[in-house]
C-alpha cells in the first residue's frame, strides 16, 4: 500500500516536473513561476561526506517545502564536473531560483551564465562563487571571525594572550581546500591573530610551512591532513612536541589526531595539543568531551538554511532580501551583497548550552 502510494506520488512529481520543464521550453523562460506553489529550488550541495552540508541540504528543504515550494537537492561528491552536470540539469528541468555550495568557487561560470540566460536566479550558499557576474546574492557567516575564534582559543589557552605562560610553543597551520573561496578567509582571520606571536618567536612554526599554498588540505580531506601531519611529525619534530594544530574543520582535526595517536601522543608524558576545528560535528563534539580535540566553531545550518530561504523567496516575489553586508565579498566581478551569520566558539565548557541546549546535536547522539 505504502510502495504503491509512493509510487504514485513520484508519478506525480514526475509529471509535475516534465509538465513544468515543457511550460518552461515553451514560453522560453521562467518569468511565470512566481508563486511558491508552482516554483522549484535547485539546491546544489558539495558532499555528503561531512555532516554539516547534511544538515543544510535537509534544512533547506524542509523550510523551503514549509512555504509551499518544491525542491531538487543533489550532492557533488566533491566533484567538480559532477556538480556542474548537476545544476546543468536544474537549469533543464526548469528551475526557478539555484542554491549553490560550489566545491570549486571558480568551476561554474559557464553553468551559471546558463541559469541567468533562463533568468534564474543564483543564491550563493556559505562558499562564495567567484569569476561570474551571475551570483544575485551570498549567505554565509562572517569567515574571517572563525579564523579568528579558532587562533584566538589556542593563543589564550597558551597563555600567550595574557603573558602567564613565555612560550615558545610549538605550532603547526592547516588550511581548508584552495579551491574554496572560505579557505583564504579562516586562514587570514586566524594568520592576523597568530602572526605577532610568530613574529616575536612566542610560536614557532617548526616545519617552517606557514604560507597558505604550503597548509592547504584539498577538498577538506580528513586522510590527506593525516598524511601531512604525520609527516611534519617526522621531518619537523624527532623529540619536539607539538603544542598547539590550527585546524580549520572538524574532520581535518580528525585526521591529524590520527597522526598524532600513531606518534605516541595522548599520554601523560606526551598530552595532546591544543586542536581547532570547525563545524560542531558529532565526531568532534565526542572528540572534545573525551579531551583530545579542543575546541570547534558552531555555525548553526538551521539559521543559515533561512537566510538563503528568505533570499530566494524575496527573490521569486520580486521583493529584495534581507542582507547585512555589502562591502566584504567581492567575488573578483562584483560584490556581492551577503547576509553573515555569527560562528561561535565551543568547547568542552559550553558544548552543552551551545549545541546540545539548541537542539544542534541531541544528547544521545553524543553517548
Ligand atoms: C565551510 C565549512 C566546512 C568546510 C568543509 C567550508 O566552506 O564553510 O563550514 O567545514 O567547507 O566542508
Amino acid at each position: 500500500m505504502r510502495t504503491r502510494r509512493a509510487a504514485i506520488s513520484l508519478t506525480a512529481v514526475a509529471l509535475a516536473v516534465s509538465l513544468a520543464a515543457c511550460g518552461q521550453s515553451s514560453t522560453g523562460g521562467s518569468e511565470e513561476k512566481k508563486s511558491a506553489g508552482d516554483a522549484t529550488i535547485g539546491i546544489a550541495m558539495p558532499t555528503k561526506s561531512s555532516e554539516r552540508w547534511i544538515a543544510d541540504g535537509n534544512n533547506m528543504v524542509e523550510q523551503f517545502k514549509k512555504l509551499g515550494y518544491k525542491t531538487n537537492l543533489q550532492y557533488g561528491e566533491d566533484d567538480v564536473d559532477q556538480q556542474v552536470s548537476q545544476i546543468e540539469n536544474m537549469i533543464t528541468k526548469g528551475v526557478d531560483v539555484l542554491v549553490v555550495a560550489a566545491i570549486d568557487g571558480k568551476a561554474l561560470s559557464d553553468v551559471l551564465k546558463q541559469a541567468a540566460d533562463q533568468k534564474i536566479k543564483v543564491i550563493s550558499y556559505d562558499r562564495l562563487i567567484l569569476g561570474t557576474p551571475n551570483v544575485d546574492y551570498y549567505a554565509s557567516f562572517d569567515n574571517e571571525k572563525v579564523g579568528a575564534l579558532q587562533a584566538g582559543y589556542l593563543v589564550e589557552k597558551l597563555g600567550l594572550k595574557d603573558n602567564s605562560k613565555p612560550g615558545p610553543f610549538n605550532i603547526e597551520l592547516f588550511a581548508g581546500s584552495p579551491d574554496d573561496n572560505n579557505t583564504g578567509y579562516f586562514f587570514g582571520g586566524a594568520m592576523k591573530v597568530l602572526q605577532p606571536f610568530i613574529d616575536s618567536k612566542k610560536l614557532v612554526v617548526r616545519s617552517g610551512q606557514t604560507k597558505l599554498d604550503q597548509v592547504t588540505t584539498l577538498r577538506w580531506d580528513g586522510g590527506n591532513a593525516q598524511r601531512r601531519m604525520d609527516d611534519l611529525l617526522t621531518k619537523s619534530y624527532g623529540s619536539q612536541k607539538v603544542d598547539a594544530v590550527l585546524s580549520p574543520y572538524d574532520g581535518i582535526s580528525i585526521g591529524i589526531l590520527s597522526a598524532l595517536k600513531s606518534d605516541g601522543y595522548g599520554t601523560a608524558a606526551k598530552p595532546y595539543p591544543l586542536i581547532s576545528g570547525q563545524d560542531a560535528e558529532v565526531a568532534s563534539i565526542k572528540s572534545i568531551i573525551a579531551g583530545q580535540q579542543t575546541m570547534t566553531v558552531y555555525k548553526d545550518t538551521r539559521a543559515l538554511a533561512k537566510q538563503a530561504v528568505q533570499m530566494a523567496d524575496a527573490v521569486l516575489n520580486d521583493k529584495k532580501p534581507e542582507v547585512n553586508d555589502t562591502k566584504t565579498y567581492n567575488n573578483g566581478i562584483k560584490v556581492v551583497p551577503s547576509f553573515l551569520l555569527n560562528p561561535v566558539s565551543v568547547d568542552k565548557t559550553n558544548y552543552q548550552a551551545v549545541v546540545v541546549d539548541s537542539g544542534y546535536i541531541k544528547a544521545s547522539d553524543l553517548s
